[in-house]
């Protein structure tokens, strides 16, 4: 599924409060802490651009101005927002002949 605009959420703005990911259909949103070990303040982060279809719900929901929707190809890559590569395929297997 390819979405022509993705939501970008800044962080300065964003509260944690969780609209977005509880509107967010295929469920391609979610909260994520500062601190690796979950604690501390969280905020929105898009897990899975690939999933996301544009639909612009989080935007609306959002009480705090912190979503933006951004045209897919000029969303910039961040480490929060980018896709993860595809996996590889097994060793040691090859197609049938
Ligand atoms: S609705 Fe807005 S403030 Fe709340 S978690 Fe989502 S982006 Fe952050
Ligand atoms: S635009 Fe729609 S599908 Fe994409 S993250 Fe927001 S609510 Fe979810």
């Amino acid at each position: 599924m390819s979405a022509k605009a993705r939501p970008l959420i800044d962080p300065a703005r964003c509260t944690g409060c969780g609209r977005c990911v509880a509107a967010c259909a295929p469920h391609v949103l979610w909260l994520e802490a500062a601190d690796p070990r979950g604690w501390g303040s969280k905020r929105a982060v898009l897990h899975d651009p690939s999933g996301c279809t544009g639909c612009a719900d989080c935007l609306r929901v959002c009480p705090f101005d912190a979503v933006a929707m951004r045209r897919a190809p000029e969303q910039p890559l961040s480490a929060a927002n980018a896709a993860a590569p595809p996996a590889a395929p097994a060793p040691g297997r090859s197609p049938p002949h």
